[in-house]
């Protein structure tokens, strides 16, 4: 057994942002080398380099209206490859140990989907093993092969997954997941500079805050990371003496009415399907029909359709499933004999996320009383236990977001709150 085997291991997780360009991948290379300098074994996953995965989408549709999901991961995977290699290189100038694998070489084993596979297994041998001989492991993010061999990505944003299923896998002691901000806030400081950074928030919470589409971490990592009560961190890669935001099991005792966080999802679609006939069975076919496909629906509404003896079914899913999921409902149109589909692409949800806002009975009338003082129309509202999303227009999205955080955190938005703010910075 070598000396290194022994000792404990760690998982980062650096964001496209923190290796934009050659400086700061160097940058990010010093943070490795200074973790496994402390007598870590260290692996870091890395995402694409900048924007570039939205550059690879852009490109395939520009090439193709419905590329085949195989080729399609496959573009996308290229941008987590080289920026592994690339840090790879970038460690090796230092004088240290570093290899790059890509998600086969690391032992990603995913479903057959493509786009939004999840991760069913990491064989870690080969990890380990490097680790053991001294190496500093670098993962490519996002991705990983299915049952044929094939190239399968984890969904936008999917590198925090792959970090949070590796630090399981490895028995790690903890993931630090870097980014650009220095951690987890009331909502995202880039469209509210007022917002408040959280210290500790709890998986629960965090999770929510995730699937209602706050993009500062993947959900599906919050949720594996809460499984294997794995220790998470969301951390700056340029503020190093900040600790971050915690993840905790406990729900923190709050003081904000409740509310912990506000999140804006502009990536859905809303699509309705105009005069169903008002039968048993009718919405059976239709969320049947998507669940075949794999589609997720969120929010439901049934009304009345104009025609006597109709509903209107109208629900929201990802734009990225809209090609398929008309398709889809096409043939359950005519199966059930609609009138018609509409599909609104202009939308924007907005949530709110509390694991205080069961025991608080007006949490929604203030909502809607921040959307009413804004003048934004409400066109669909769903709740749960700890959560009140939304829908209006996606033009006014951000709008939404700040009159309700007004509401909620009126503190941050005081004289006092935003030179506080400025002092911390994000
Ligand atoms: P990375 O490239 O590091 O994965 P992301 O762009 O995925 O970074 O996530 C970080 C971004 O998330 C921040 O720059 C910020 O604008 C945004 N964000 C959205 N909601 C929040 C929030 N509640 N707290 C912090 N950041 C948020
Ligand atoms: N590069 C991928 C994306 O932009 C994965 C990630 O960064 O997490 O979605
Ligand atoms: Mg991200």
């Amino acid at each position: 057994m070598s000396p290194r085997s022994a000792s404990p291991i760690i998982v980062q997780k650096f964001g496209g942002s923190s290796v934009a360009d050659a400086e700061k991948i160097k940058n990010v290379a010093r943070i490795i080398v200074n973790t496994h300098d402390q007598g870590f074994r260290t692996v870091a996953v890395i995402s694409a380099m900048g924007d570039s995965t939205d550059d690879l989408v852009d490109l395939a549709a520009a090439l193709s209206p419905n590329p085949s999901g195989r080729e399609y991961d496959a573009l996308l995977a290229t941008g987590e490859m080289i920026s592994v290699a690339a840090m790879a290189m970038a460690i090796n100038a230092m004088g240290y140990k570093a290899v790059g694998m890509n998600g086969q070489q690391a032992g990603v084993h995913t479903e057959d989907l493509h786009n939004r596979a999840r991760i069913l297994e990491i064989k870690t041998e080969a990890i380990e093993n490097a680790l053991n001989e001294g190496y500093i492991v670098l993962v490519t993010g996002f991705q990983g092969i299915n049952s044929k061999g094939d190239i399968t990505t984890l969904g936008r944003g999917g590198s925090d997954t792959s970090a949070v299923a590796l630090t399981g896998a490895l028995n790690a002691e903890r993931c630090d997941i870097y980014t650009d901000v220095r951690g987890v806030y009331s909502t995202d400081p880039r469209v509210v500079p007022e917002a408040i950074k959280i210290d500790q928030i709890s998986y629960i919470e965090m999770m929510e805050l995730a699937r209602v589409g706050a993009q500062v971490l993947h959900p599906r990592a919050v949720e594996l990371a809460r499984q294997g009560n794995i220790k998470l961190c969301k951390r700056s890669t340029f503020e190093l003496e900040d600790c971050g935001t915690m993840m905790i099991g406990e729900v923190a005792t709050d003081s904000n009415n409740g509310v912990t966080g506000i999140a804006c999802d502009n990536s859905q679609a809303r699509l309705a399907m105009i005069g169903c006939p008002d039968n048993p069975g009718v919405a059976a076919e239709i969320f049947g029909s998507l669940a075949h496909e794999n589609i997720s629906v969120d929010m439901i509404i049934q009304s009345l359709g104009r025609r006597e003896g109709t509903n209107d079914i109208a629900f929201t899913i990802n734009s990225v499933d809209i090609h398929d999921a008309t398709r889809v409902l096409e043939a359950v149109k005519a199966k059930i004999g609609a009138d018609n589909i509409a599909i609104d692409k202009e939308i924007a949800k907005v949530s709110i996320v509390g694991a205080g806002m069961i025991d608080r009975p007006g949490i929604a009338a203030d909502m809607f009383d921040a959307l009413a003082e804004a003048c934004i129309n409400i066109k669909m509202i769903s709740t749960s236990e700890i959560k009140i999303s939304c829908l209006v227009e996606k033009d006014q999205g951000h709008d939404a977001v700040r009159s309700i955080h007004k509401k909620f955190f009126p503190h941050a938005h005081t004289q006092q709150g935003v030179l506080l703010n400025e002092k911390v910075g994000y």
